[in-house]
C-alpha cells in the first residue's frame, strides 16, 4: 500500500550549526523527531535519508561563483571584499566549516522531499532541515546559505513542469524565493509574516507583486507586531483559500517557519500553538483539494527550540501522516530528558494550555482591523487578475 508520507531526516542535519550562541539551532530537529517517535507518530519505516544536492542541482538557482565562495568559506580562504559581496562571515550568517557540504544536504534533503512525492511513493513529504528562505542567488542573508526552496521549486519545474504554489508562514518575509520567482507566471508565491517596518528583512509589502509576466503572482501579508491568533488565521485562512482557487496549483511548498509564537525570541508576533496546530490542517486539505495530495513541507526559522518549534512542527506530521493533529499530553518520556538541558519549563500539553498567561495586548482591536484592511487589498488583487 502506498504510505502517506516521508520524513526526510539525517543526523548530519545537525552539522548546519554556526556556534553555540546562534540563535539558529538544528536541535529542534532531533526534539521534534524524538517527539514524534516518543508518541508513536514516527517509525523507522518513514524515515528517508537525504542525498546531498549537487552544485548543479544548487546552480539551478545560485550562481556558480556565489558556490565556489561558500566553499572557500570553510577555508579561509575569502578576502573582505567577497565576504561583503556573498554576504559570508557576518554577524547573521557566520562561516563555520564544512558549511558547503552541511548546506548541500538541507538542499538534497528538499530535493529527495520533492522525489518522493513526485515518483508517487508518497502523497506528502517533510524536510524539516530545509526552509531556508532568505538565501539569494549571490548572497547569504538571515542564517541562510543555500535556498533550498528556490532551488526545490526550479527542480519541479525543470522536471516535472508542475505549476507551484510556495507558502511561506515564516514570521519573517520569505524574500529569497520571492526573489526567484517574481517575473514567473508558473510559481504563486505568498507569505504572511509581521510587517518589515521594524523586522528583518524588511520587505514583503502587500504591493510587492511580481513583474513582467510574473506580475500579479507574488503575494504578501504584512500583518501587524503583536497580532494573535484570531487575527492571524482570520486573514491566513481567507488569503490562502482565495490564492489556491485563484491560481490552482499542481503542488503545494510550503515552509513552516515556527517564530509568530509569543515565546519566540526574534519576532514580535503573539500567537499560541493553535496556527500552527491549523496551517498544517488547510495545506493538507488544499494539497487534496487541488493537487492530488501532492504536498511538500519545509521548517525555516523557530528559536525557541523547546517549548514552541518540536511542537508545531511534529503536528504538520501528524496530519500528514494521520490527518490529525495531536492532542492531550505530551509523553512524560520526552519532556524529562529534554528538562534537564532546556532553561526553560517545557510544556506538558500539545496545545498552549496557559493562554490566559500570554501577554495582554491592549491594541487588538486596531491589530485586527490592520490586518482585515490589508486582507481585502490582497483579495482585491486576486479579482483582478486573468
Ligand atoms: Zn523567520
Ligand atoms: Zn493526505
Amino acid at each position: 500500500m502506498k504510505k502517506n508520507a516521508a520524513f526526510i531526516f539525517s543526523n548530519k542535519f545537525l552539522n548546519y550549526h554556526f556556534h553555540e550562541k546562534h540563535p539558529f539551532n538544528q536541535k529542534r530537529l532531533q526534539l521534534t523527531k524524538e517527539l514524534l517517535e516518543q508518541s508513536n507518530a514516527l517509525t523507522s519505516e518513514d524515515l528517508v535519508l537525504p542525498r546531498e544536492a549537487s552544485d548543479k542541482e544548487i546552480a539551478l538557482f545560485h550562481d556558480e561563483d556565489y558556490i565556489e565562495a561558500v566553499k572557500r568559506a570553510s577555508f579561509g580562504q575569502l578576502s573582505d571584499d567577497e565576504k561583503s559581496e556573498f554576504g559570508l562571515g557576518t554577524e547573521d550568517t557566520p562561516i563555520f566549516e564544512g558549511m558547503h557540504e552541511a548546506s548541500a544536504l538541507l538542499v538534497g534533503g528538499s530535493l529527495t522531499a520533492v522525489d518522493e512525492v513526485l515518483n508517487r511513493r508518497v502523497n506528502h513529504s517533510l524536510n524539516l532541515g530545509g526552509g531556508l528562505h532568505h538565501g539569494f542567488k549571490r548572497k547569504a542573508s538571515g542564517f541562510c546559505i543555500y535556498n533550498d526552496g528556490a532551488i526545490a521549486i526550479r527542480y519541479i519545474r525543470k522536471n516535472y513542469n508542475l505549476r507551484v504554489l510556495y507558502v511561506d508562514t515564516d514570521a519573517h518575509h520569505g524574500d529569497g524565493v520571492q526573489s526567484a520567482f517574481y517575473d514567473d507566471p508558473d510559481v504563486c508565491t505568498f507569505s504572511i509574516h509581521e510587517t518589515g517596518r521594524y523586522l528583518f528583512p524588511g520587505t514583503g509589502n502587500v504591493d510587492e507583486r511580481g513583474i513582467k509576466k510574473g506580475f500579479g503572482y507574488t503575494f504578501n501579508l504584512p500583518i501587524d507586531a503583536f497580532t494573535q491568533d484570531e487575527s492571524f488565521l482570520e486573514v491566513y485562512e481567507a488569503a490562502i483559500r482565495k490564492i489556491a482557487k485563484f491560481f490552482k496549483p499542481d503542488i503545494i511548498v510550503t515552509q513552516n517557519g515556527a517564530d509568530a509564537h509569543t515565546y519566540d525570541p526574534l519576532t514580535h508576533l503573539c500567537t499560541s500553538m493553535k496556527i500552527y496546530e491549523r496551517i498544517p490542517e488547510i495545506s493538507h486539505e488544499l494539497a487534496h483539494e487541488y493537487c492530488g495530495g501532492r504536498w511538500i513541507a519545509l521548517g525555516g526559522g523557530g528559536y525557541d527550540i523547546w517549548r514552541v518549534v518540536p511542537r508545531a512542527w511534529a503536528q504538520i506530521w501528524n496530519v500528514m501522516k494521520m490527518d490529525t493533529i495531536n492532542t492531550g499530553p505530551l509523553p512524560r518520556t520526552w519532556i524529562e530528558k529534554w528538562q534537564r538541558e532546556s532553561t526553560v519549563s517545557i510544556p506538558n500539553h500539545w496545545h498552549d494550555t496557559n493562554i490566559e498567561a500570554f501577554p495582554y495586548i491592549p491594541r487588538k482591536l486596531e491589530i485586527s482591523e490592520k490586518n482585515s484592511k490589508l486582507l481585502n487589498q490582497l483579495l482585491k488583487y486576486t479579482f483582478h487578475v486573468q
